[in-house]
């Protein structure tokens, strides 16, 4: 449809029009230079459509966010039902918004006490900017430490925490006073003093290829940050909701943070993110300034709804129970001569392959028969397998086979 409006000659250098329809002379901005073309159609459990109408099995879950697969009815019906009642009416924390306020008593529900007072935001990097303000607030402190191959996201405060140069360089200056110490590394934790205001850290390192915590790893940072007064931040955003067969991820490790950070997962598929602390640690900022932090999408209704009906459906429909289990089985069928490891917990899993060329064939390779998985940000030699936790055995055993026949031809 024209609406009425006269076409213009295009201003835009050909070079520079990328083409996203034949008659384009604007486009949406790229993160890359190229970039899978898979021009999504519709989405259903464990499966997307193209335009043309062929099906593809989702083994990344849009980088770990479908936990309970696309298109969940329970999570349509509770975004249709508030729609019908209310968007957006005013910024976080003005008005008495029902969806956030069931949203906070739902995640109180599967969090320790000690972390059951929420504030709601966008996205994972908003969560971390909110928490990251926090901790100064709270401790009056200013040094922030996080580790080497984290990942917390793309905004100045979540690039500043970043551990990789890479990424970081063009982008500085970023935040003053971050330290950087090796995940895993406990002859570094010496690092973390009276003048740190926080650690933040993975509960396992996503990005860097699914990078769990060794041995009581975890547990001695919690000791060391508890002996010094810095608060300990655990970023959930991939962990979290029952990816590696645990609600989080800190479960396993047995070790409770001072602030958790949550997003991906918790809403079903819709944007919403949270940085979870005690009422006493997250009054802080409230006051001296108020207003410390102010979000106008901050806690969207109609995402409220989405993450309620997830969060329900995560507890109750028992599929978390299964994903050790289903992670067991991808460990079991992955054997391959390309294939130099396959590590991860649950359905977190990094298959290592011998080079970055190598991932980017097999996966090429797997998209045309039918199969979506994705290399990791700073690990572009591992495969990455991330599905909707109701993936089941006979999806389990299809991704398989499409993965080795897609080594076969690239070993
Ligand atoms: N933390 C972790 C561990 C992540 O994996 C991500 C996103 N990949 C983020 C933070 C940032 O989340 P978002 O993209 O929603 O800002």
């Amino acid at each position: 449809m024209k609406l009425g409006l006269i076409e213009q000659p295009s201003i835009i250098p050909t070079e520079y029009q990328l083409l996203t329809s034949p008659t384009a002379t604007m486009s949406l901005a790229k993160t890359a230079e190229s970039s899978p073309n898979l021009s999504v159609s519709r989405s259903e459990g464990l499966y997307l459509y193209d335009d043309s109408g062929k099906q593809y099995l989702d083994l990344i879950a849009g980088i770990a966010v479908n936990n309970v697969g696309h298109a969940h009815p329970k999570v349509l019906k509770a975004v249709m039902d508030q729609v019908a009642k209310h968007a957006h009416v005013m910024v976080y924390g003005e008005f008495v918004q029902k969806p956030q306020e069931e949203l906070a008593a739902a995640l109180a529900t599967i969090l320790p006490k000690s972390l059951s007072c929420s504030y709601l935001v966008n996205s994972g990097s908003e969560a971390v900017e909110g928490a990251l303000k926090l901790a100064r607030k709270y401790t009056s402190r200013k040094e922030i430490i996080s580790c080497v191959g984290g990942y917390h996201g793309s905004t100045f405060g979540a690039l500043s925490v970043m551990g990789n140069e890479l990424y970081q360089q063009p982008f500085k200056p970023l935040l003053p006073e971050v330290r950087q110490m090796r995940f895993n590394a406990l002859d570094e934790l010496h690092q973390i003093t009276e003048r740190t205001a926080c650690v933040l850290i993975e509960t396992i390192q996503g990005e860097a290829g699914i990078i769990q915590p060794e041995g009581d790893y975890l547990a001695k940072v919690r000791e060391r940050c508890e002996s010094v007064g810095a608060l300990l931040i655990l970023d959930e955003i991939q962990t979290g909701f029952g990816r590696t067969g645990s609600m989080f991820g800190f479960e396993n490790y047995g070790v409770t943070p001072d602030i958790v950070l949550l997003a991906k997962a918790l809403g079903g598929g819709y944007p919403i993110g949270a940085f979870c602390s005690s009422n006493k640690i997250m009054n802080s900022l409230a006051t001296d300034p108020p207003l410390g932090h102010i979000t106008t999408f901050g806690g969207h209704p109609v995402s409220c709804a989405a993450a309620i009906a997830n969060i329900d459906i995560l507890k109750n429909d028992g599929f978390v129970e299964q994903v050790t289990d289903k992670g067991a089985l991808f460990k079991e069928l992955l054997h391959h001569d390309a294939i130099l490891e396959v590590r991860g917990i649950g359905l977190m899993l990094a298959v290592q392959l011998k080079s970055a060329d190598q991932a980017q064939k097999s996966m090429d390779l797997c998209r045309d028969l039918g199969l979506i998985t994705d290399w990791f940000l700073f690990a572009d030699d591992c495969l990455r397998i991330a599905p909707p936790l109701i993936i089941s055995e006979e999806q389990i055993k299809f991704a398989c086979t499409v993965i080795l026949k897609s080594l076969d031809q690239t070993n």
